[in-house]
């Protein structure tokens, strides 16, 4: 901690790892971030995870890319095969000009010679509302389609997409704070104590007042400390579960039938789906006593305001949709949406995950969930763009604009920020896939393991160099500032896409960050009331409802945005995870993340404090499992799957089921995405990362 001596400057900004949004002061020394402290924002309140108090000075690492590169001619062929501390040999520095015009030149090329479909985008949650606005017209405009997306499809896609077809909106209901108001909550499918650590203080805080706390997983995971129930259910068994619960909420008559009457429709068809749902029919499947599934269900239904908070063990499933209806069910058949305390809350992951979807970076919806397919949408967004009309099918998603580049259909990209060369379900098929691009643009602050296949690489900035806004889990919008300038040459994302814009030939004239903020607001009602004025000294939930509402944390407390006012009951069946484990693969492989480190690893494995507390690659097996294969703790074993193999150090967790692995995948040099199954859910186009058929063996000869 700095006194008044120990510092030049202090700036207010946001935490640039998750979605909780944490509010932070930078203090700023030489040019240099010396310490951050947590202030007295409306999701923190003062509080900080080790990431956000230890884990900045990534951004003043000598990794850090300082002047645009350009590959060389005589470069080796591309591959996974770059010295971050030694790029000569792939990459020569070239200006700004000289970068910029031969990516332009080249996307336009491509452009001309075999169509706007051939150049595809990804951009960024880690970059702001503004530059995620950005990059998805910058695509649209362009290229006149809606092939651009970025890692929600990773992470909610699938829980946006039961929200949107069931409550008609795909953020949260009620923010986490409002766990302040609630006597029940179920986690499910999430560990925040690692994945949201400030938002798990609050959750504890609940506990400790006596809320009754419900965790359920396949993993014993921190909060079952906190829990009034630990149901340790069978992966992929969510959806068996969850209805079986619904099922005794019906038998024994726990539902809100005025609720129900009033705000939803469906309800007769949910109530005979569950009806073959009982406990006892359940149980085997999801490895739940009745017992404890009837206890379940009459704590939730009796809580007078009951919160579901759920993360990526419901959404990363072929099934992932099917459990967020589930869980959307759950609130309404009990009346626990739209009062306070109560409501539907997916944990989002990276900071900015929400802004960049609500932004539009998306491939099937414009800002604000708008949809491609609409002509008058298109419509007011091109007048505001001063553009022609653009393609009204809505575009490929990040795993299908993999598959599009390895079958040669595009040829192009420009990825900003995104690291698929390591976040794809299928690593080995993106990265064979990225080197045959002919030309690949990538705008980061690190040379990525997706920057190692790169053509062009436009050095970008953190979170911590940039001005703009970020929206959190809790639909709060967020001003950031620069504590320090990007090194070198680097620049902030909008003025880089910006200038490719111009030099693409559209018209844009962008000078300040704020001028893109207004934009948005033309054709964004959710930003409505939130003025870039406001937003110097507030933080604003939106919805906000006049120009001085700092906004509704709760919504929906009288109808939903749906065409007749009802939220709707979507009835799920049980659908098997798409690989069954069998002789060859027996165990069953999850991938997650951990406390220190985060998602891909190219900030926080590039953090002295965190990556000296976690600095080696590991998964988490049940000290049983161990001891049957003769593996010590610390010993190297090999997964297998039908995608690839990979070593990796092994730990002994008893919260690990005796038939389960743990895979984080922060680590390059061990990826679990060699590992997991591509397979999707079929309509959040969400890839299986929770559970994969895996071989496991203790490595001989070490
Ligand atoms: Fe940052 Fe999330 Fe930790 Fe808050 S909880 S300090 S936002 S990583």
């Amino acid at each position: 901690q700095g006194d008044s001596k120990d510092f030049d400057t202090e700036t207010e900004t946001v935490c640039p790892f998750c979605g909780v949004g944490c509010k932070v002061s930078l203090k700023v020394k030489d040019g240099k971030v010396k310490s951050v402290e947590g202030i007295n924002g409306p999701a923190n309140e003062g509080r900080l995870c080790v990431k956000g108090r230890f884990g900045f000075d990534y951004i003043h690492h000598p990794h850090r890319l300082t002047k645009p590169l350009i590959r060389r001619d005589d470069a080796p062929a591309k591959g996974l095969n770059v010295d971050p501390g030694n790029l000569g040999t792939h990459f020569r520095e070239a200006t700004w000009d000289e970068a910029l015009d031969l990516a332009a030149k080249g996307l336009v090329d491509l452009k001309e010679t075999h169509g706007g479909r051939s150049v595809a985008g990804f951009g960024s949650a880690k970059c702001t509302n503004e530059e995620a606005y950005l990059f998805q017209k910058f695509i649209r405009q362009g290229f006149k389609h809606n092939n651009v997306d970025h890692c929600t499809r990773l992470c909610h896609a699938s829980s946006v997409a039961a929200l949107m077809e069931n409550v008609g909106s795909g953020a949260v209901t009620a923010t986490f704070n409002q766990i302040e108001n609630s006597d029940v909550a179920i986690i499910i499918g999430s560990n925040p104590i690692e994945n949201h650590p400030v938002a798990a203080t609050y959750f504890k805080q609940f506990t400790k007042r006596g809320g009754k706390l419900i965790v359920m997983d396949p993993r014993g995971v921190g909060m079952r400390r906190f829990a009034t129930e630990m149901v340790q259910f069978r992966p992929g068994a969510d959806v068996s579960m969850l209805n079986a619960i619904m099922n005794v909420i019906v038998e024994e008559g726990l539902y809100d039938q005025a609720y129900i009457e009033k705000y939803t429709e469906n309800w007769e068809a949910q109530k005979a789906h569950l009806a073959p749902f009982t406990p006892e029919a359940m149980s085997e499947i999801c490895g739940v006593s009745p017992d404890q599934l009837r206890r379940v269900a009459r704590i939730y239904a009796n809580g007078k305001a009951s919160l579901i908070f759920w993360g990526m063990g419901i959404s990363q499933h072929i099934h992932g949709t099917d459990n967020s209806r589930c869980l959307i069910s759950l609130a309404l058949m009990t009346g626990n949406v739209g009062k306070p305390g109560a409501g539907l809350h997916p944990l989002r992951g990276q900071n900015n995950v929400q802004g960049a979807s609500d932004a539009g970076l998306v491939p099937m919806f414009l800002p604000d969930y708008q949809s491609v397919m609409d002509d008058g949408i298109r419509k007011a967004f091109t007048d505001v763009w001063g553009s022609d009309d653009f393609s009204n099918e809505k575009g490929l998603t990040v795993t299908e604009i993999v598959d599009q580049v390895y079958a040669g259909n595009i040829k192009g990209m420009y990825i900003q920020g995104e690291n698929p060369a390591m976040s794809d379900p299928d690593v080995e098929h993106a990265r064979d896939a990225f080197a045959k691009l002919e030309l690949l643009v990538v705008q980061d602050i690190f040379l990525t393991e997706t920057a190692n296949y790169a053509d062009i690489i436009l050095p970008a900035s953190t979170l911590y160099e940039k001005n703009g806004t970020v929206s959190n889990t809790n639909r709060q919008v967020q001003r950031v500032r620069p504590a320090v300038a990007p090194p070198g040459e680097a620049r902030e994302d909008w003025a880089i896409t910006t200038d490719l814009a111009q030099r693409i030939g559209l018209n844009w004239g962008y000078t300040d960050v704020s001028e893109v903020f207004n934009e948005m607001k033309l054709n964004m009602k959710s930003l409505n009331n939130i003025t870039w004025e406001r937003l110097k000294t507030e933080t604003i939930t939106y919805p906000s409802l006049t120009p001085t509402d700092p906004g509704q944390a709760i919504v929906f407390g009288d109808g939903f945005p749906r065409a007749d006012g009802r939220a709707k009951f979507t009835p799920a069946s049980v659908i098997a995870p798409d690989e069954a484990p069998d002789a060859e693969y027996p165990m069953i492989m999850t991938t997650g993340r951990q406390l220190e480190h985060w998602h891909t690893g190219s900030m926080t494995r590039r953090s002295l404090v965190l990556d000296a507390v976690e600095p080696e690659a590991n998964c988490s097996l049940n000290p049983k499992t161990l001891r049957q294969m003769g593996v010590e703790p610390g010993e190297m074993v090999r997964l297998t799957t039908r995608r690839g193999s990979i070593e990796i150090m092994a730990r002994a967790d008893r919260a690990i089921a005796e038939d389960m692995v743990f895979v984080p995948f922060a680590y390059v040099e061990a990826a679990a995405n060699v590992l997991t199954n591509p397979a999707i859910d079929p309509y959040g186009k969400i890839p299986e990362f929770k559970f994969a058929a895996v071989r496991i063996e203790k490595v001989e000869g070490q």
